[in-house]
């Protein structure tokens, strides 16, 4: 039998604010355990939360970017669960009215549907520490740096119905975020962390399948990977007579299988009710018209600006827009009226090339939009050829400066005098009579030689264009 692939995927997405989302501990990565606790984040009795009106704002900034609808009115909840990275024995959460609701994204042009995206808080941390940690360990020790911190959790429809459709998902989603400087989107630090919930069912089915759930991948690879092997499980269990089982497994990278860990809770077995210390909230209109206009342009929008006005392909916009920053240094240089082809080539190709060996990014760049658009110039001008412009492109980037200042001190520029260059055309016509003779036989290939002996001989800084123009005038076609 052929069956269809159904997956779900739920996002939490780490909010870029200073402080938690209902006390003013920071949130800075990597501190000291428990070096950023409060009575408030850890639960203790008689406390009061406060929400943090910035993560409200980054909640709405992400949810307009995804096309959610704002809600008027939202609540938090407790979710209860008992577990030691929980201390307070409840998760304040959003259950009936989150605050983003019924968006989209598009992921190379195929549309998944958002069901809600809403406002949590992060548990704690366990550490399994002696005889060597994790299986081993003798003990856990909890760590509360992490409880407390604004989370935003986007889930999606059961739209996307394969793990590589799941892979470009989670890519796009992280990039919008970032877009919006949301969530950095660091994977090694937890602030972006992925379930998958997979189902397969019958090709051409109606009704959804029995879904497992699959945590502890770390990094979209492995949700990949995770999904195909899980997939691959339940369609042995069902073609095997058995049924898929509603259950959260765990990926373990090692192995390359997911492993059960516990049969899934419903959401009565939470026993969801509205968090007593927090009151209901409205959020005006004019606050997320506010919040609205002050949204970069984003990847989707750049993407068809890119192919409409720049004539850059389709895929090549797909790569410009999919980094922030690269794509704010082009529109830049765009700014100051340099050639839209030419410079997307030099971002993608040797730009792109040189910031991956050397591990730079955008922002680290020495060259400033106005150098490149001074280098774009001085091609279009004819100064330079594209090709030595090419070569002084890694050396801009590392250490910038002058272009036109380089270009004389290096002695770059590029010969354009006919007369000059004529003379140089003869005299490589003269030092091959053997080739021209082969010429005047038919070989009209030969052309070619006489073309590259020329560079050779002006150490390739000859116009192309006028070295082309003599030979049609010297060589007899
Ligand atoms: P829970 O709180 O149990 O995690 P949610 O209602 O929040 O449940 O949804 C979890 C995710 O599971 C959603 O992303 C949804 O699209 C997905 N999902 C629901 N049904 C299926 C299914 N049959 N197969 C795959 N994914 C599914
Ligand atoms: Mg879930
Ligand atoms: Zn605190």
């Amino acid at each position: 039998m052929k069956y269809d692939t159904v997956i779900g995927l739920e996002v939490h997405a780490q909010l870029k604010t200073n402080t938690k989302i209902f006390c003013s501990c920071p949130t800075e990565f990597g501190q000291g355990p428990n070096d950023q606790v409060c009575p408030i984040c850890l639960g203790m009795p008689g406390v009061l939360p406060v929400l943090n009106k910035r993560a409200l704002e980054l909640a709405i900034r992400a949810g307009l970017s995804l096309n959610c609808e704002i809600a008027e009115t939202s609540k938090f909840d407790r979710k209860n669960y008992f577990y030691p990275d929980l201390p307070k024995g409840y998760q304040i959460s959003q259950y009936d009215k989150p605050i983003c609701k019924q968006g989209h994204l598009t992921v190379k042009g195929k549309k998944v549907r958002i069901t809600r995206a809403h406002l949590e808080e992060d548990a704690g941390k366990l550490v399994h520490a002696g005889a060597e940690g994790l299986h081993g360990s003798t003990h856990s020790c909890p760590d509360y740096n992490r409880a407390g911190v604004p989370l935003l959790e986007i889930v999606s429809e059961p739209d996307i119905t394969s793990a590589e459709d799941a892979r470009e998902y989670l890519t796009e989603l992280r990039t919008l975020l970032r877009y919006v400087d949301v969530c950095d989107g660091n994977l090694e630090e937890g602030s972006f962390r992925c379930d998958a919930n997979v189902s397969i069912k019958p090709a051409g089915s109606a009704e959804l399948g029995t879904r497992t759930e699959i945590k502890n991948m770390n990094s979209f690879k492995a949700v990949e990977r995770a999904i195909n092997s899980e997939v691959e499980r339940q369609i042995q269990l069902v073609e095997s007579g058995g049924k898929v089982v509603q259950e959260t497994r765990l990926w373990n990278e090692a192995t390359g299988k997911t492993f059960a860990m516990r049969s899934k809770e419903d959401a009565h077995d939470y026993r969801y009710f509205p968090e007593p210390d927090l009151v209901p909230f409205n959020v005006s209109r004019d606050w997320v018209k506010e919040v609205q206009a002050a949204m970069p342009e984003l990847p989707e929008a750049r993407r068809s600006r890119y192919v409409e006005k720049c004539g850059v392909s389709a895929e090549d916009a797909y790569i410009l827009a999919e980094n922030k920053d690269m794509s704010d240094f082009y529109d830049e240089v765009l700014k100051l009226g340099a050639n839209a082809k030419t410079v997307a080539n030099w971002l993608l190709g040797p730009a792109l090339a040189f910031m991956n060996e050397n591990n730079l990014d955008f922002t680290q760049l020495k060259a400033t939009p106005k150098t490149i658009a001074d280098l774009a110039d001085v091609v279009n001008k004819g100064t330079i050829g594209t090709t030595t412009a090419k070569q002084l492109l890694p050396e801009l980037l590392k250490d910038g400066g002058d272009v036109n200042q380089i270009i004389k001190d290096k002695g770059l520029a590029q010969v354009s005098d006919e007369a000059g260059l004529k003379t140089a055309v003869e005299e490589v016509i003269a030092k091959f009579p053997d080739q021209l003779a082969e010429f005047r036989s038919g070989k009209v290939k030969v052309r070619q030689f006489f073309f590259g002996e020329t560079m050779k001989s002006l150490k390739g800084k000859g116009n192309p264009q006028v070295i082309n123009k003599l030979l049609d005038e010297l060589l007899p076609g």
